[in-house]
């Protein structure tokens, strides 16, 4: 099973994404074990001075713990609850993380988005 990972480094508005594949000989754990020990050496290394996170590309997580704030909607790549901007462009709206917007089947399936207008 292939699986896609995307290590996202923040410090104010400097941004760098780090693209991970997973490899022929492991399984989906391992490259996900991999994609953590890599995000956490690079968390020490910078100090705590950027935000890093790990999005998922293919493989959608379902959604846990609570909805920080009403207007939040959880995240399938993420993997957390986020906040979601309008894209005037599209007119949907996107996780200010990942990108993904509210017109992904996961996305509207665990925000229960279908038959809303959004
Ligand atoms: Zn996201």
């Amino acid at each position: 099973m292939t699986t896609k990972w995307v290590i996202s480094v923040r410090a104010g508005t400097q941004r760098k994404d780090i693209v991970i594949m997973s490899t022929e000989e492991e399984g989906p754990i391992e490259t996900y074990r991999r994609v953590k020990k890599k995000a956490k050496q690079i968390d020490e290394k910078l100090g705590g001075q950027a935000t890093v996170d790990i999005i998922s590309r293919l493989v959608p997580f379902k959604p846990r713990g609570y909805k920080p704030f009403s207007s939040w909607l959880w995240c399938p790549y993420c993997g957390k609850w986020r906040v979601f901007n309008y894209d005037d462009y599209l007119g949907v709206d996107r996780c200010s993380i990942c990108n993904i917007s509210t017109s992904d089947f996961y996305v509207r399936t665990y925000n229960n988005l279908w038959g809303k207008e959004i």
